[in-house]
């Protein structure tokens, strides 16, 4: 749309407006003058009520007493009719905010003798998800679809009370939610179910009828400042026909009785006149109910009707939705990433509110900080909120975040309103711009223009960083790839192969997953090695990261030891399934001589499953994440000083000349490692094993497997590339490597044990490949084989190359010589 255009078509919407809105007449579309009209309306009525009449506290025969009764009770009526509800039909009590309301009712339920069931929809709100706390039992339904098959079901089995509850709108991203359950599940359900309607986000832009007592939920609740603005207070609508839930509710406080004797005989009567006068405890909020009757009466005046405000917030919503999805950077990539329900249309009111909620992109792909943003927007006075919005399970699906990954986020720090806000390349929370009767059309066009000055990148990077995997080919085919991956989740276990085609992410501390865990000595806390126990080769882990978890299998002669073979722990690092005191036994832990604080499982099942496989007490422990937390940077280990090479001048010399740099600040001299042994990430090259094992084989012996190295990368030549132009050793001049798109250094050459010897199928101890090493591979007295690596994240922060970085197997393998680095641009500026 031209600018000429779009004036008119702003023209034109704002005598639509005034058409909706005719006591708007006067105030200009296209600045707040509305807002403002509203609030100075409701404030000025409302302190010429409270400077012209005396309230007094109801429940006495005074006329200030008589009079706040009296107001209450027409206030009651008038909120009644609001949603068209019969006062003969339902009550409403008067609460501090909805989650008032919603406790009010578990309460009720909670105080039933039997217990209750309670199924809560995934988009609830997080005050609806509390409630589970109470609950005998409690399910969570991950989908309309769920929602409708379990009333379909017709409630076989439903014995105990129970309570339903959902959102009719969902406070995430505004979705709209059926409204017929409450009927359905009255008619389909044989045993006692009620529901709980969880209005608070949904009445705020829409009308809700409560005209049909048959289809209404049993109980609604709402919160009034969300339609009106003022006053802070919620309330709780209940079908008179399902009251008798309150009958067991055990609570009374002043104002819900009729006497209390105390002493020697304990008996009390409860008002019977009304629920509500059962239900409110204390003095009731009478000012602010005083100022909630001036507000229906001020927005009635000026906003008409919740209906026409629907229909004006629908329109500003569809228009906000549009123009944000069609954002695009100049290469083309789109900015904004909505989150929208799948069957919810922008502009039609009943599958979706007035609410948008998404997250920004970078031209590369990246994920922009939502703290970034909020930050911005508070400079520049736009009112968004970032984050889990309150709404766990809906801000978990739209982001396609597991339950694993949530809690391994909240291991490594991530709060509700932090900024740490991307974690593994996927956001942890969202923005969401909500819109209400006050919002104009310029709000949302000049919100739209906000995210374009700021967000939208129209020109490239300056430096062509290889950005999507279709950008990047190499000039040339590489003669090298990746053959195999391999972590050893637990370590000294046997390696779990990432399986081909898996993207596997790059860490600091090396491949995600390796050597997160360790067996430890239960008298000595002593990491537990192959060295000793050669055995740990037969228990086998593997990483399932679709359920979250850890499996644990034991194989071989170690088959049989335990019950069952197998164990699964989850792999998020719930805080409750550690030992406290076990911590500081661990902190004198012993990997290769540098003391480790790992955290020990506290399951005895846990502890029973890996002693009786080993034949040693031990526990299983975990190294706590990089990053988790305060502290936990100090225990992480660091490679070993003495794998640089010297001859590269990697320290930084103030002064000298050339001048070195640091590769990354602060990490030339050591980068950080969980439990492996020297550094990050091990290489070994297929060439230079089948080298060692043909002088093995011309001896007579047998032949090593490549696990028994316990590296993590096996480089091999390309199947492309004829047999006999393999190039062994070629790995011991490499200086840096690149796989795929990510870049490594080689930190130096592998210092070899009789750990090597380990068949690691069998458990048995050879003499090979340690003989052959040692006679062939052996320098100043030490013998090497394979090389240590270290990621080197590259710097442009907003790259998802940066974000999520990862390897797999079959990706092209480019080694880089001292001099060779030149030719890469990426990896110069890298390393310069
Ligand atoms: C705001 C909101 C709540 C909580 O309301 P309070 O008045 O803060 O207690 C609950 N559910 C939804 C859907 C909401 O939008």
């Amino acid at each position: 749309m031209g600018e000429a255009e779009r004036i008119s078509y702003d023209k034109a919407i704002e005598e639509l407006r005034l058409q909706e809105y005719p006591m708007l007449q006067g105030t200009t579309y296209l600045d707040h003058a509305g807002t403002t009209l509203y609030a100075k309306s409701l404030i000025d009525r409302f302190s010429a009520d409270m400077i012209s009449n005396l309230y007094g506290n109801p429940h006495s025969a005074s006329n200030s007493s008589q009079l706040t009764t009296r107001r209450v009770e027409d206030i009651r009526l008038r909120l009644l009719s609001l949603f068209n509800a019969d006062p003969a039909e339902f009550d409403v009590v008067f609460v501090a905010n909805a989650t008032a309301g919603i406790k009010l009712v578990m309460d009720a339920f909670r105080d039933h003798e039997e217990g209750y069931w309670y199924g809560y929809h995934r988009d609830a709100h997080t005050s609806l998800i509390g409630v589970r706390e109470s609950a005998a039992s409690h399910r969570c339904f991950a989908s309309d679809a769920e929602v409708n098959k379990w009333i379909e079901e017709g409630g076989r089995g439903v014995i105990r009370p129970s309570l339903f509850a959902y959102p009719a709108q969902s406070n995430m991203n505004g979705r709209r939610l059926p409204l017929n359950w409450s009927r359905r599940i009255r008619t389909n359900k044989q045993g006692p179910v009620y529901t709980l309607l969880d209005a608070a986000a949904f009445v705020s832009t829409s009308p809700l009828d409560l005209s049909d007592s048959e289809s209404a939920p049993d109980f609604t609740v709402l919160s009034l400042y969300k339609m009106f603005g003022f006053p802070d207070l919620g309330a709780l609508i209940v079908r008179q026909a399902s009251s008798s839930v309150f009958d067991k509710r055990r609570y009374f406080g002043g104002g819900t009785v009729e006497m209390v004797v105390c002493l020697t005989e304990q008996w009390h009567a409860k008002k019977s006149d009304s629920l509500h006068e059962r239900l409110e405890d204390g003095t009731l909020p009478i000012h602010s109910i005083m100022a909630l009757d001036t507000a229906m009466s001020v927005h009635q005046e000026l906003y008409t009707s919740l209906e026409q405000v629907s229909r004006h917030t629908a329109f500003l919503a569809a228009r906000l939705f549009q123009e944000l999805s069609e954002l695009r950077h100049g290469n083309g990539s789109s900015v904004c990433q909505v989150y929208k329900g799948a069957t919810s249309v922008y502009g039609d009111s009943r599958t979706q509110g007035p609410i948008v909620a998404f997250n920004l992109r970078n031209q590369c792909g990246g994920w922009v900080s939502n703290a970034e943003v909020e930050k911005v927007a508070a400079v520049k006075s736009f009112q968004l909120r970032t984050g889990g919005l309150c709404n766990p399970g809906g801000v978990a699906s739209s982001l396609g975040l597991a339950p694993w990954e949530m809690r391994e986020n909240f291991s490594a720090g991530q709060r509700c309103g932090n900024d740490n806000d991307i974690i593994r390349a996927k956001p942890t929370g969202m923005i969401r711009v909500s819109l209400g009767a006050m919002s104009t059309l310029h709000d949302v066009t000049s919100f739209v223009d906000f995210v374009r000055e700021f967000f939208v990148q129209e020109t490239p990077p300056l430096m062509a960083l290889p950005v999507t995997s279709s950008y990047i080919e190499p000039p040339t085919p590489c003669r090298l790839h990746v053959e195999s991956l391999s972590i050893y989740p637990i370590k000294s276990c046997a390696a779990y192969s990432v399986p081909p085609g898996k993207a596997w992410e790059v860490r600091r501390e090396g491949l995600a997953w390796d050597r997160e865990w360790c067996l430890v000595h239960q008298g000595t806390g002593a990491a537990l090695s192959q060295k000793r126990y050669p055995k740990m080769t037969l228990i086998r882990p593997s990483i399932d990261m679709e359920e979250g978890l850890l499996h644990v299998r034991l194989a071989g002669c170690l088959r049989d030891t335990t019950f069952g073979n197998e164990i699964t722990i989850p792999l998020s690092a719930d805080p409750r399934m550690f030992s406290n005191e076990a911590i500081y036994k661990v902190a004198n832990a012993k990997v290769c001589g540098d003391a480790i604080r790992a955290k020990t499982y506290r399951s005895s099942e846990i502890s029973s499953f890996f002693s009786q496989a080993l034949g040693v007490a031990c526990h299983l422990a975990r190294f706590p994440a990089v990053g988790s937390g305060s502290g936990s940077l100090a225990s992480s280990r660091h490679t070993k000083p003495h794998l640089q090479k010297s001859s590269t001048g990697s320290m930084h010399i103030p002064g000298a000349f050339p001048d070195t740099k640091p590769l990354i600040p602060g990490t030339t001299v050591s980068k950080p490692i969980l439990l492996s042994n020297e550094s990050p990430i091990l290489t070994i090259s297929r060439s230079s094993l089948n080298r060692i094992n043909e002088l093995i084989k011309a001896e007579g012996g047998k032949a090593a497997q490549a696990e028994v190295f316990r590296a993590n990368i096996v480089v091999a030549e390309n199947p492309r590339y004829p047999p006999g132009a393999e190039q062994p050793y070629a790995e011991d001049d490499w200086r840096y490597v690149q796989i795929g798109q990510q870049y490594f250094e080689m930190l130096g050459p592998c210092r070899r044990c009789q750990m090597v010897c380990v068949d690691q199928h069998t458990a048995e101890r050879n003499q090979e490949p340690f003989v052959t090493l040692s006679k062939t591979r052996r320098f100043d007295g030490r013998v090497y084989f394979g090389e240590h690596t270290c990621h080197l994240p590259m710097d442009d922060p907003a790259s998802p190359l940066v974000q999520n970085p990862t390897i797999s197997v079959g990706d092209s393998v480019r080694p880089y010589l001292d001099d060779g680095v030149d030719e890469d641009p990426i990896l110069s500026a890298l390393v310069t």
